[in-house]
């Protein structure tokens, strides 16, 4: 790891004013991605903003719709928290399948959103609810913010605040992990909204987590498994690695997809 600044502010301003006076510095939220990468010496920040001194960062709150979730807050206060658990049950399901227990009690929403991993699962729940990502100087829906591979429409200093989550009348998430990290080879999030059905998929493409149109289109007319059956996903632009083949991932998201409706029922 190569020497750097370490700064740990007590609000969103102070943060973002911390970020904008540093010549190349990184927020720092759990620490379960950026540190590792660190390690590695595939990143070197000048100053680590240490984001969890703010406490306005920090909860799940009921907004009549669905849920806000703030952005340090943890997986497992996600997994566990009763509120989700009533109001997005799917979205908390899949919080309680993110890696181990020590990266569920590290690693935040906040910094699996914002680093977008090809195979992390929150991005699969914002795209497949319609999720808003809320920053310190706007707000973004989630068919806008994730842009590709490791991208989001965030800018330099932009520091995400929270998630909101409207709920959904049918949601479910189903996943096909990797043994080992729990990573996502390929996870399908179905929802049924109020503006019809939504299908994501992460772990399988090359540029990221991405809307299945043809399966939605289907599901909006049909709610059953039967609807997605026989619908396949080009295996062109998948990911081909030694967990699984493009082809191979192509044959999941079908699969994964016809899970996720049977289990929202
Ligand atoms: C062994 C292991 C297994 C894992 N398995 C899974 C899995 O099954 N599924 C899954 O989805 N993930 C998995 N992860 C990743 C995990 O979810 C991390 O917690 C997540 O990727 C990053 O969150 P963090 O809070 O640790 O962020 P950090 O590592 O602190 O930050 C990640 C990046 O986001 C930026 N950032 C952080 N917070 C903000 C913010 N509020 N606004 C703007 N930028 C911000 C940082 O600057 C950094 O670039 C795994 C990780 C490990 C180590």
């Amino acid at each position: 790891m190569y020497a750097f600044n370490y700064q740990r502010p007590d609000s969103v301003a102070a943060a973002g004013s911390a970020l904008g006076g540093s010549d190349d510095g990184k927020f720092l939220a759990g620490g379960m991605t950026l540190l590792p990468t660190m390690k590695q010496r595939l990143a070197s920040p000048s100053d680590l903003i240490d984001l969890s001194g703010i406490g306005d960062l920090v909860g799940i709150d009921d907004n009549g719709d669905g849920v806000v979730i703030r952005a340090m807050t943890t997986h497992a206060a996600v997994a566990s928290s009763s509120l989700v658990q009533a109001k997005i049950p799917a979205l908390a399901a899949l919080a309680e399948g993110i890696g181990d227990p020590a990266v569920r009690n590290r690693g935040t929403i906040g910094g699996s959103v914002a680093n977008n991993d090809p195979a992390a699962d929150y991005p699969a729940a914002c795209l497949g609810l319609g999720a808003t990502i809320v920053t310190n100087q706007r707000e973004i829906s989630a068919d806008d913010f994730f842009t590709g591979l490791f991208e989001t429409a965030l800018g330099e200093d932009e520091l995400i605040t929270a998630i909101r989550f409207p709920s959904a009348t049918k949601a479910a998430y189903q996943k096909f992990d990797n043994p080992a990290s729990r990573y996502a080879i390929v996870g399908v999030f179905v929802a049924q909204t109020a503006g019809g059905a939504r299908v994501a998929v992460t772990g399988a493409s090359q540029d990221g987590v991405f809307r299945a149109g043809e399966m939605e289109q289907a599901l909006s007319g049909n709610w059953s498994s039967d609807a997605v059956a026989n619908i396949a996903v080009p295996a062109d632009g998948l990911n081909a690695d030694i967990h699984a083949s493009a082809a191979y991932r192509a044959h999941l998201v079908t699969t994964m997809a016809k899970r996720a409706v049977a289990a929202a029922g």
